[in-house]
């Protein structure tokens, strides 16, 4: 089965390997003239061979690989060459066919795929996700076969059994796969920074209509050899890989360290560390806390901890103990990003939070946006009602902070004030504000 011209070592039931695939369509890439048809590959992984091992032991997984190899040994013809990339993924490269063509002959070979397989007592219905790619002109080898995988893992998500055409996927191909080389860039950044000490926290004042400075909120920071990451990229990686849970701790401990920092200096500030929803499910969480508080000495009451709205939609014990363990310790709550569209309200009243922090969505439309005011202010009257303090985040105008005084905020953060800023310099701030 496999092409005459490819030599390279054979993964069994005449199948070649990884690297001959690579060389070998670079060179049929290399022979391709610009009157023939493209190339075409299919890169096939077979569903739910875990299930399989997981049920029937390794053994029991080899059996089915052997027998559909070789249905697709059977099925094979004409110019079409055969490699196994893994355990159960399989590339077939199709010289001289087109998109519509290669997806008539994935169809066919679903079918060969799907028919039922006897093992021992059972009867088992095999199936396949199958990804289909044609060679754009200058692509290389490696994007090649990494746009069939990416489509394959398309086909899979859509629950198996299905083809996907790499471009037609939700997220294209070559996009898809430019995405996730740049988080895994931003894990390796991620993990330098850790290592080497590339974290920072900065601090934005937050600060009441009466001019008085209720805290500062920890911001994190992330600068490695490459330059810095902003926080709207890294806490989504860091979330997806588990990542946050250390990233987690050592704000914990930063910032509580601050704010022991802060009151050695003689400036009583409350400092609001935020906190990911990955903390939060852990039954680790309160133990990481309590170390916090221990390790930097610093009285409770000078920690808040802000939360993301989006967590309440659905509380478990865990995250219920969580919060009664951060109450009973003395440190307070927020419910951050209030508004975004995740909270249920009847949730709301059990949170043990006493701020409230209304998402900057609503105020960057004001005061223009009177239905948006309305809504400011319905929300106001709501944390009030629930005995919460409540905070505008994201205030850069004077207009908008007007409006926010007329809907009965109680206070700010926003570039009007201050952005966020390394501790030397909030220090130096917070003394300008407060002379002694
Ligand atoms: P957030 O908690 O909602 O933080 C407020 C964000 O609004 C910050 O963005 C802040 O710099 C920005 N901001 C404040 N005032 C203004 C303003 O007037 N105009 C504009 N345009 N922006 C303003 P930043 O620092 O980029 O942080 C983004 C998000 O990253 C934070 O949103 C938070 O969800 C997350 N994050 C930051 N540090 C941590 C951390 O230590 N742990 C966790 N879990 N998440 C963090
Ligand atoms: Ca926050
Ligand atoms: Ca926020």
């Amino acid at each position: 089965m496999p092409h005459p011209h490819a030599r390279g070592a054979d993964t069994g039931a005449g199948f070649l390997d990884r690297a001959t695939c690579l060389h070998r369509v670079s060179h049929i890439a290399a022979e391709t003239s610009s009157t023939q048809q493209p190339l075409a590959a299919l890169w096939i992984g077979l569903d739910r061979l875990k299930q399989i091992n997981q049920s029937f032991g390794h053994q029991g997984g080899d059996i089915v690989i052997l027998q559909i190899t070789q249905r697709l040994r059977e099925k094979t013809g004409g110019r079409s060459e055969w490699y196994r990339m893994g355990g159960d993924e399989f590339v077939c490269l199709l010289p001289d066919t087109n998109a519509d063509q290669a997806r008539k002959f994935a169809a066919e070979l679903i079918q060969v795929i799907e028919a039922p397989l006897r093992f021992g007592e059972l009867l088992l219905h095999p199936s396949a996700s199958i990804g289909v790619v044609v060679l754009e002109e200058n692509e290389d080898s490696f994007m090649f076969l990494e746009r069939a995988d990416h489509a394959m893992s398309a086909a899979k998500r859509q629950g198996g059994g299905r083809i996907v055409v790499s471009g037609e996927e939700p997220t294209p191909g070559r996009m898809g796969i430019l995405l996730a080389r740049e988080e895994l860039a931003i894990e390796s950044q991620l993990h330098e920074a850790l290592e080497n000490g590339g974290l920072a926290l900065h601090y934005q004042p937050i600060v009441s209509l009466d001019g008085h400075i209720e805290g500062v909120e920890a911001l994190m920071r992330c600068t490695t050899g490459n330059g810095s990451i902003p926080p709207g990229k890294f806490i989504p990686v860091a979330e997806k890989t588990g990542l946050v849970t250390r990233l987690g701790e050592w704000s914990l401990l930063t910032g509580t360290g601050f704010a022991r920092e802060l009151a050695n200096a003689g400036l009583r500030t409350k400092v609001a560390i935020n906190v990911s929803r990955a903390q939060l499910i852990s039954p680790k969480f309160s133990q990481a806390l309590h170390a916090a508080l221990m390790c930097s000495n610093v009285s409770p009451e000078l920690i808040e901890l802000e939360l993301t709205e989006s967590l309440f939609m659905d509380i478990s014990a865990v995250v219920q103990d969580n919060l009664r363990a951060a109450r009973e310790a003395g440190v307070s709550l927020a419910i951050d990003d209030f508004g975004t569209g995740y909270s249920c309200l009847a949730n709301l009243k059990d949170i043990p939070a006493t701020k409230l922090k209304l998402d900057r969505a609503f105020v960057i439309v004001l005061p223009h946006d009177r239905r948006a005011f309305a809504v400011v202010k319905a929300m106001t009257q709501l944390g009030r009602e629930l005995g919460m303090t409540v905070v505008a985040e994201g205030v850069e105008e004077m207009n908008q902070l007007d409006a926010l005084r007329e809907a009965g905020v109680d206070a700010i953060q926003g570039y009007i004030h201050a952005r966020p800023m390394p501790k030397e310099t909030l220090l130096t701030w917070l003394k300008e504000r407060n002379p002694t």
